[in-house]
């Protein structure tokens, strides 16, 4: 007797069912694969994942390096077998290279993952296992530049404030400072005491990339930049007679120590810093273009760094009052940049209009000295056009020419660049700013430099942009 199926698909379902489960477990195998080969080092550089710490338990942590070869962190290793981590240029790379201990920061943070992956050769691995004898982690070349450094270091003194040293064309950091510090050898004995943070000093804080401020007059490259683009024929045209103060209905706007610029064209409302200019400037400007622009240049967005940093903020909308239209236009009010944030800005500019990702890492190598990855430049994107890129260097290069970047006037090279004297609170000195780049007509570095209540940007801020330029140009 033919035996009759009950149900004819039943065996192509099964087949089907068969198919779907060998496809999904292809499917987790090749995640597997994937997951080892790319994303593993993700998981384990994560600070909050407790099972890197089971790596360290047979890696001996490897070195940070400088740019140039000297160990900006090292671990050493006591008789005992306890591990010290040792910072041998004490509190020079304090936030920037950061700690490990209590928590992680900075580049101890972000190479968490190869410092404690060995390469050493598999003889060396076998025979480490066999004596009981921990790896070597990969050592880590960094980006930084301990001359630079030191340099801005020295220049901010016992100040607040932070400084940034950047390649335009490769988005390489060369140095980056913030002030006041704390010696990283010392973080677990003194850790109550910074975290407590009674003198309101924020030690722990990377004052270069979390630090919130208001731009003052470095903000002027984006007031003027929209202006260009509103006014591309006829910004040449462009006059304003100043007498020191601004008026508009029961409003005022001061320049810089009440100072009269007189009849003043564009370049030279720029080059001097005259708000009264700017703050109308500011008023004919269309404030939805102007929250755009800000947005291009990075404001109210994500940066692209792998550090911990604060977000910019414009907050100025297309319904803002007069007051508020004024006071955005000349970097008050309610703006709040970061230094990184403006470097980058800045960085923009002397690149052509192109902003190359900020990096830190350089490359990483085994204990033996052997190169392992290494990391290449790679540009993020247009911040503007090269045509507006040109005119804001031309613009900039008359602020130390002519204007208030007077401190950066040298045959040596030429500077392009603008200072800031941002007021943050009635009463006290203004923050000190100077953002800018040399040489003006192939860019190497960008410097931005920012002196809590400092004062004049071109008094606290341009000198220590002049010793760093003056420090990269005699010794490269
Ligand atoms: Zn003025």
């Amino acid at each position: 007797m033919k035996k009759s199926n009950p149900n004819p698909n039943a065996n192509r379902n099964i087949l089907r069912l068969a198919y779907v489960v060998a496809g999904v477990f292809v499917c987790m195998l090749l995640y597997l694969g994937y997951f080892l080969q790319f994303e593993s080092g993700s998981v384990i550089n994560n600070a909050y994942n407790p099972r890197v710490d089971l790596l360290a338990e047979r890696v001996v942590r490897g070195e940070l390096l400088s740019s140039d070869g000297q160990v900006l962190a090292r671990t050493v290793t006591a008789e005992d077998g306890s591990e010290r981590r040792e910072y041998p240029f004490g509190s020079l790379f304090a936030h920037v290279v950061g700690y490990t201990g209590n928590g992680k920061t900075g580049i101890e943070s972000l190479t968490n993952f190869y410092l404690l992956t060995s390469h050493v050769n598999l003889v060396e691995q076998v025979f480490n296992e066999f004596s009981g004898v921990k790896n070597l982690g990969d050592n880590v070349v960094t980006t930084l530049d301990v001359r630079l450094q030191q340099t801005a270091y020295d220049l901010l003194g016992d100040r607040r404030g932070a400084v940034v040293v950047m390649e335009p064309d490769t988005g390489k950091i060369l140095a980056m400072v913030s002030k006041p510090d704390y010696d990283p050898n010392a973080i677990a004995e003194n850790w109550e005491a910074l975290t407590a943070d009674e003198a309101g000093e924020a030690r722990l804080l990377n004052r270069a990339a979390q630090g919130l401020y208001a731009p003052g007059s470095t903000f002027k490259i984006l007031t003027l930049l929209e202006y260009l683009r509103e006014h591309p024929e006829d910004y040449g045209e462009f006059r304003f007679d100043c007498d020191g103060t601004y008026e508009n209905g029961e409003y005022t706007i001061r320049c810089y120590h009440g100072e009269a610029h007189g009849s003043q064209d564009l370049t030279q409302a720029f080059a001097n810093s005259c708000n009264g200019a700017f703050a109308q400037i500011g008023l004919g400007l269309d404030k939805a273009g102007f929250g755009e622009l800000a947005e291009q240049l990075l404001y109210n967005r994500q940066l692209p760094l792998s550090l911990p940093y604060s977000e910019s903020s414009f907050a100025m909308t297309a319904e803002a009052d007069t007051w508020e239209t004024l006071q955005t236009a000349i970097g008050q009010g309610r703006t709040q940049v970061t230094p990184v944030h403006q470097t980058m800005i800045t960085a923009a500019i002397a690149n052509g209009g192109t902003l190359m990702k900020p990096y830190l890492i350089d490359r990483v190598e085994s204990a033996g000295g052997q190169e392992g990855k290494k990391f290449m430049p790679s540009a993020w994107g247009e911040l503007m056009t090269a045509k507006e890129a040109a005119d804001l260097t031309e613009f900039m290069r008359n602020v130390v020419a002519t204007g208030t970047g007077s401190a950066l006037r040298t045959d040596a090279y030429t500077v392009a660049g603008k200072t800031g004297s941002a007021e943050f609170e009635t009463g006290r000195e203004t923050h000190a700013w100077f953002t800018g780049f040399a040489p003006a007509e192939s860019p190497k570095i960008a410097v931005t430099v920012i002196v809590e209540e400092g004062g004049s940007g071109g008094r606290a801020a341009a000198p220590i942009a002049r010793g760093i330029f003056d420090a990269y140009f005699s010794g490269n």
